[in-house]
């Protein structure tokens, strides 16, 4: 049976089988959890990312994750939001659709994605979320194999807020008066 999950995390911290990227198409590293991946990972991950030539808005692509805990990196790269008027909505989707696949021809069974676009490139954190839960639950229920999905957040407001979507969050629990 395949999973869904969100947690509290620094990606790179996670012994998944690959964790995804939130890359810009050069794929030569920068700011954010790029820059972070860079750092845990070690110089032979901008080696291999050099070999691979960039990467289009929407499309992925695949890495060893060198030193660390989790075995790839799955690159993609998201939209710079403008607004919501240029096709944001269609690129973000296909960043996970694409990760899902290059996932599912890797027989990998576990997965970690950040909250891609929300940090430097200006996606709104609750769209972003629901662009990616939907679009996760959808490609799970319809293809097959187990795969374990975790939405790693950096922040705990991001974290409220998939767990909003999983139907997850804790409920309020009243306490005696
Ligand atoms: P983008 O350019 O796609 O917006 P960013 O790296 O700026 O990418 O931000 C994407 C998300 O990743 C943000 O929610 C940010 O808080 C989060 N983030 C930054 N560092 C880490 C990390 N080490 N682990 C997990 N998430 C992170």
């Amino acid at each position: 049976m395949s999973s869904l999950r969100a947690l509290r995390a620094d990606i790179t911290t996670l012994a998944v089988d690959a964790i995804v990227n939130a890359a810009n198409s050069s794929l030569l590293g920068g700011g954010g959890v790029d820059g972070a991946i860079h750092r845990a990972a070690g110089p032979k991950l901008l080696e291999a990312c050099r070999a691979l030539a960039g990467c289009k808005t929407g499309q992925a692509k695949i890495t060893p994750g060198f030193r660390l805990p989790a075995s790839y990196v799955i690159h993609t790269v998201g939209p710079v939001w403008q607004g919501g008027h240029q096709g944001e909505a269609a690129l973000l989707e296909r960043c996970y659709l694409s990760c899902l696949h290059i996932a599912r021809e890797k027989r990998l069974r576990s997965l970690a994605f950040p909250s891609l676009s929300t940090g430097a490139y200006g996606y709104p954190i609750h769209q972003a979320a629901q662009i990616a839960v939907a679009c996760v639950r959808q490609c799970l229920s319809v293809k097959d194999g187990p795969l374990d999905i975790t939405f790693c957040c950096f922040s705990a407001a991001d974290l409220a807020i998939y767990e909003a979507l999983l139907g997850t969050a804790p409920q309020a629990v009243s306490g005696p008066h």
